[in-house]
């Protein structure tokens, strides 16, 4: 598909605090508020196809976020997608602590194979907290903690993660539409509080192993996550 034009500001479409956003705190702009500015496009090849990698900037925080998009996304059709929100530890150093790099490469390889999708990458790493935290909160998960008392301990809330770019992001290429690749029901009711269509949800059970039993118990346990877990 042909870029959409270049560095232009988009604005997320008002939107009332909800549900599952009231479990976080609230952002520093407001989710309704997200601004993010387009920048440029290229060519990214993966092993699966070679995506387009798009790249926006937030313009209250100055953060860089990226999408990933294969085939024409603006007929109207609902598009497979992932919003994936940024894991180096996982994404990018194989870690086995959660499951956030097989779910990533899972959602490339549906993507490819239906030759149309994308993928939604937000820098909000360790679930918000960033990643000197993200290991502050390993260490203390090492000496017993589960992932939610954790970031608990550390300050946080369980979960801070904001998804008020993606409804600007999406509109960019002309996506109202998901069928969004998550175990995460909140998910789903955060980004249609943001005016996102989600008309499916698609489960994503890959990653599991004997160091993230725990992380993935404790996810469906105190956040909501539909995962099915071989006998604990
Ligand atoms: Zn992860």
């Amino acid at each position: 598909m042909s870029d959409p034009s270049p560095a232009v500001d988009l604005h997320a479409a008002d939107a009332p605090p909800t549900p599952a956003d009231a479990c976080l705190p609230a952002p520093s702009t407001g989710e309704a508020d997200a601004t993010i500015r387009y920048v440029d496009s290229c060519d990214l090849p993966t092993p699966w196809a070679t995506f387009r990698l798009h790249g926006f900037i937030d313009t209250a925080s100055g953060k860089e976020h990226v999408a990933l998009t294969l085939g024409e996304l603006d007929d109207g059709e609902p598009v497979l997608a992932r919003v994936h929100s940024e894991c180096l530890t996982g994404d990018a150093f194989f870690s086995q602590r959660c499951d956030c790099g097989a779910q990533l490469e899972e959602a490339l390889r549906r993507i490819a194979t239906e030759g149309r999708g994308i993928v939604l990458y937000l820098r909000q790493e360790g679930r918000g907290i960033g990643l000197i935290n993200k290991i502050r909160a390993y260490h203390l998960q090492d000496l017993g903690a589960d992932t939610v008392q954790a970031n608990e301990d550390l300050g946080f809330a369980a979960d801070q993660r904001h998804y008020g770019l993606c409804e600007p992001m999406l509109a960019h290429f002309g996506v109202g539409a998901l069928r969004l690749m998550t175990n995460n029901p909140a998910k789903v009711v955060a980004l249609q509080k943001l005016g996102v269509l989600i008309p499916e949800r698609i489960s994503i059970l890959v990653g599991h192993n004997p160091s993230n039993q725990r992380y993935l118990s404790t996810k469906r346990e105190k956040l909501g996550h539909v995962i099915g877990l071989p006998a604990e």
